[in-house]
């Protein structure tokens, strides 16, 4: 059985008191949740304040992002074992906003999931197809390619430690949401994926969010799929009821 787990992507979003209480908050109200693990991913400056909000409870946190190298002279970098320092157990690599806006390739997402492996950190690594793509029915050929870039040279051993998220670009923050049935058949297909690289057992055992507008009201269909297992959550984890609320749709 995999276990559900739900993250909470704040990208670059409050300051430093609305992230205090923010992070208080979803820890207090998910106390005795115990089938279900959940992260917070604050902006990089205020993940110690948020380890201070979060201590005692069972609420992980994580980084946006990080560098692929360990340190030196690499201005506004953050490394791996900073990261860890300041006690991330994940990290997220390869966001859409990061491959799209910022121009993150498949080399560099490769680059980060081994320095982010190498440091015991969990990545968690995104992957999805833009409207053009999906339109033009290359939407299988688009995550073949991200995922052969990003994530085929890594060993059995290695695999089995990264959690997959799929999150189609067209409905990041735009509030139109993947059908249970459109986001189902990427999942069955990144799992084949898995299986033809792999093999079954890592197959079944790897964990694959499904991120994209992704809110209270729409989380328990999704979630309901056998091969969902989770969520990556940008705008409704700023709000710790509809973030929890979100967390409720998990399947018993
Ligand atoms: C995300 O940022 O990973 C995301 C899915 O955003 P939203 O939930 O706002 O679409």
């Amino acid at each position: 059985m995999r276990r559900p787990f739900i993250a909470g992507n704040w990208k670059m979003n409050l300051d430093r008191a609305g992230a205090v209480a923010l992070a208080a908050a979803v820890a207090e109200k998910s106390r005795g949740l115990e089938n279900v693990d959940l992260a917070i991913f604050p902006p990089s400056v205020y993940l110690d304040a948020v380890r201070g909000a979060v201590a005692g409870s069972r609420l992980a946190y994580g980084a946006q992002n990080m560098s692929d190298q360990p340190n030196g002279a690499l201005t506004g970098e953050i490394s791996a074992a900073m990261l860890v320092d300041l006690g991330c157990r994940y990290v997220i690599l390869g966001h859409s906003e990061r491959r799209h806006i910022l121009g993150e390739t498949n080399a560099d997402v490769h680059k980060k999931t081994l320095a982010a492996l190498a440091a015991n950190l969990v990545p968690i690594v995104c992957v999805g197809e833009q409207l053009a793509e999906r339109e033009a029915g290359r939407t299988g050929e688009v995550i073949r390619e991200q995922f052969a870039g990003s994530l085929g040279n890594l060993s059995a051993e290695q695999i089995g430690r990264v959690v997959i998220a799929y999150e189609p670009v067209w409905a990041i923050g735009t509030g139109k949401v993947a059908t249970p049935q459109q986001a189902e058949d990427v999942h069955k297909d990144l799992r084949k994926i898995l299986a033809d690289r792999y093999n079954a057992s890592i197959a079944q055992a790897i964990r694959i969010q499904y991120g994209g507008s992704v809110k209270a009201s729409n989380a328990a269909e999704l979630l309901a799929q056998e091969n969902i297992d989770g969520a990556l959550v940008g705008g409704a984890s700023l709000k710790a009821d509809e973030f929890l609320g979100i967390v409720a749709g998990v399947r018993r």
